[in-house]
């Protein structure tokens, strides 16, 4: 894979360009995809967003997401789309297995690939672009893509919105320890345009139906275990109980996070009864490396600290193979919550 710079002959004159994520879009996959289509936009580009499947509605405010197709809606119209594309950017997602729905006719785009993306052990079959899990977010790498174009008069109020809120969210609102300086400097570079943090944070954060917020009550005081020997928490919620609090797509984001503010835990999964399968959401502090207990059990991957993945199984026996996967790391889990005390 060539360095995204390197697109810069390529990019020189204009070109039509198909921008997707992976699926079950969160504010960084949609807030880069869309900072970048205002950026290419500008630029003389012809873009089109693609989201796999449906916006959550906490994310659905940013400027142009009514421009976004979706992938299981507009099927036809995306393939068609894609014979007369030229690049297509893969934003927030390292391989195409990632966007589920679409992974089949990602696979087969005869044109450029590239990758802007910050999580670990990527596909190698992207031709250009930036793979850094050194980096807080997708958004953080989108406004080094267009600082190191020169380009930052460019960046609009549309731009700094997308980008601000991927920022924010995949640095747990500035707490997790993928928080660097850079992080900082472009939350302030992005205020010194004019961003107001505040209204992004109300956006994201204070705009749920009353059943998100009596779901949470709910799991936590009912539904979360704790096993204090291990380190580690579980949130196992079946799909009757998803649909009694009439939760929508989106609304469980980031309460697989709440476990890991009690002192003894350091591991914390959230399981969820979906319809075709069990999806399960993991969080860690400290060294307990998440991607690969998603990588040997789960079939998933992530990021060393935050990681997702799926089982084909029951509710029932997924946490069976939960059980037994956190005793085989009793030995790991122990260490590692040793290390933060
Ligand atoms: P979440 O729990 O929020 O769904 O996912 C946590 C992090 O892990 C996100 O950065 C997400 O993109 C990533 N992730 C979730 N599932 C997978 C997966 O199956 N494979 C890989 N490589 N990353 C995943
Ligand atoms: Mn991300």
């Amino acid at each position: 894979m060539k360095p995204l710079h390197e697109l810069v002959d390529i990019l020189s004159s204009p070109k039509k360009i198909i921008i997707t994520h992976h699926n079950n879009p969160d504010a960084d996959a949609l807030g880069s995809s869309l900072g970048l289509y205002h950026y290419l936009t500008q630029k003389g580009h012809s873009c089109q967003v693609v989201s796999p499947n449906t916006i959550p509605d906490f994310i659905l405010w940013m400027p142009a997401s009514e421009n976004v197709l979706i992938y299981e809606k507009s099927r036809v119209e995306v393939d068609i789309l894609l014979q007369n594309t030229d690049l297509v950017f893969s934003l927030d997602y390292n391989h195409n297995s990632r966007t589920h729905s679409m992974e089949a006719t990602l696979d087969a785009f005869q044109g450029v690939k590239v990758l802007i993306d910050h999580h670990l052990q990527p596909d190698t079959r992207f031709h250009y672009g930036n793979s850094n899990a050194g980096k807080s977010s997708t958004c953080e790498m989108v406004y080094d893509f267009i600082l190191e174009n020169k380009d930052e008069d460019l960046i609009t109020l549309d731009i700094s919105q997308c980008l601000y809120a991927g920022l924010m969210t995949d640095t747990g609102s500035f707490k997790f320890p993928c928080t660097t300086e850079s992080v900082h400097a472009m939350a302030a570079g992005l205020m010194l345009r004019g961003l107001e943090p505040a209204s992004i944070h109300t956006k994201i954060f204070d705009t749920f139906e009353e059943g998100r917020l009596r779901f949470l009550g709910f799991v936590l005081s009912e539904k979360m275990k704790i096993n204090t020997d291990l380190h580690a928490a579980i949130i196992p919620v079946s799909m009757e109980e998803l649909n009694r609090f009439q939760l929508k797509t989106g609304d469980t984001e980031g309460i697989v996070n709440y476990p890991l503010s009690i002192k003894e835990v350091i591991f914390s999964t959230f399981i969820s009864e979906r319809e075709n399968e069990i999806r399960m959401s993991f969080r860690s502090k400290g060294s307990f490396d998440v991607n690969q207990f998603a990588r040997t059990y789960f079939n998933g991957g992530g990021h060393a600290n935050a990681a997702g993945g799926r089982s084909k199984m029951s509710l029932q026996q997924t946490i069976e193979i939960y059980n037994k996967a956190i005793s085989e790391n009793e030995i790991k889990l122990k260490q590692c919550y040793e290390e933060l005390v």
